[in-house]
């Protein structure tokens, strides 16, 4: 199958020069499909008879909306797509003050195992291309009717066990004739996949990582992320070190607040002592109640971000958007695959 959305304007042009026709046709075609055009017909600058053509050799592959959640909260809105070969992903659009974001998904579920998180429960179906990730931002913002400014690459999923599909979808929606979103507007998130970290540094792109750390230690990291068996938290705080002496960029760590596990007074110490040298940023998530899981929320959220604070650390308690339609990590996902019901919108 021609998946024309993933490709780069040289690579469209070339496959409709090979179709027999003249190159600017390429540009044009590139431009409709950044603009999220949801079928050939609606590229009326085309002759009707390549765009026949185009249907028959590289259909247009468009997610349905299988189900949308507003949260009554604060506007939050929780997206399910249904794509092509059934499988179905997330996408969350918050309103902040700096601007409107979506949160995308990068997998079909997620192979990484984290104890705490809906998304992997049924591990992972497959990767996401490059055109789906688009897609995502694209049809959210045109079903939301809020132009996006940002984009965080934290939903369902491990960005860096997609790799090489992520980083094309960063330079297509990066792409001055594309979406032309900043890479500063832009926010990646991992587990802790050190050979990816260090590809991204390497790159020296511009965007926000985000490191999913929830734990200092390897004893505790190890039972709440298996990923800590393979890249060991030690390796993974020397990689962050090297990663801000290459880029000058700060990194923001996620720290889900898991009441008796990862909330004690000596595991904040643990975090200011391997963050010494460089910038970090704590962002202290409340843990999002997931039925599955054993794991409570903390009741010493604000003790961990004093006692950070007082080591000179800057942590943040995440405001929780859409706390009442499920809006957090593979949720709504595990719903539909179970048949459920979900909170109406
Ligand atoms: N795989 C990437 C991208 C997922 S981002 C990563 O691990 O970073 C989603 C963030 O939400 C991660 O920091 C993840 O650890 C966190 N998360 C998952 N389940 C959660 C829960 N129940 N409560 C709070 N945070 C959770």
């Amino acid at each position: 199958m021609v998946d024309l959305k993933s490709m780069l304007p040289e690579e469209v042009t070339r496959t409709l020069q090979d179709m027999g026709e003249p190159a600017f046709r390429g540009k044009q075609v590139f431009s409709w499909l950044h603009q999220g055009a949801t079928s050939f017909d609606e590229m009326t600058n085309l002759p009707k008879a390549l765009r026949e053509k185009l249907k028959e050799h590289c259909p247009l592959q468009i997610p349905q909306l299988a189900r949308k959640q507003v949260s009554q909260l604060d506007g939050t809105m929780k997206y399910l797509w249904r794509l092509s070969d059934g499988n179905c992903i997330e996408s969350v659009l918050m309103q902040y003050h700096h601007g409107n974001t979506v949160c995308i998904s990068s997998q079909v579920g997620c192979r990484m195992g984290c104890a705490f998180c809906a998304s992997t429960i049924a591990g992972k179906v497959r990767d996401l291309q490059p055109s789906e990730m688009l897609d995502q931002v694209q049809f959210t913002q045109r079903d939301s009717k809020l132009p996006v400014s940002n984009i965080v690459l934290m939903g369902i999923g491990e960005p860096l066990d997609n790799l090489d599909n992520v980083l094309r979808f960063l330079q297509l929606v990066n792409h001055p004739d594309g979406m032309n979103i900043g890479m500063r507007h832009i926010s990646l998130s991992t587990c802790g996949i050190l050979p990816g970290i260090r590809r991204l540094a390497e790159l020296n792109l511009q965007l926000t990582l985000s490191v999913s750390l929830h734990a200092p230690d390897g004893e505790t990291r190890s039972k709440i992320m298996p990923v800590n068996r393979a890249y060991d938290v030690n390796d993974l705080f020397d990689v962050c070190h090297e990663y801000f002496q290459k880029t000058g960029r700060r990194i923001s760590f996620e720290y889900a607040m898991i009441d008796g596990v990862n909330d004690n007074d000596w595991q904040a110490d643990l975090i200011a002592k391997k963050l010494r040298g460089m910038p970090g940023h704590l962002n202290l998530i409340p843990l999002n109640d997931v039925v599955e899981s054993p794991f409570k929320p903390s009741k010493r959220v604000g003790a961990f971000q004093k006692r950070l604070e007082r080591h000179g650390i800057t942590a943040t308690v995440r405001r929780s958007l859409g706390g009442d339609i499920d809006a957090s990590c593979g949720q709504l996902r595990r719903k539909e695959m179970e048949g459920k019901e979900g909170s109406p919108s």
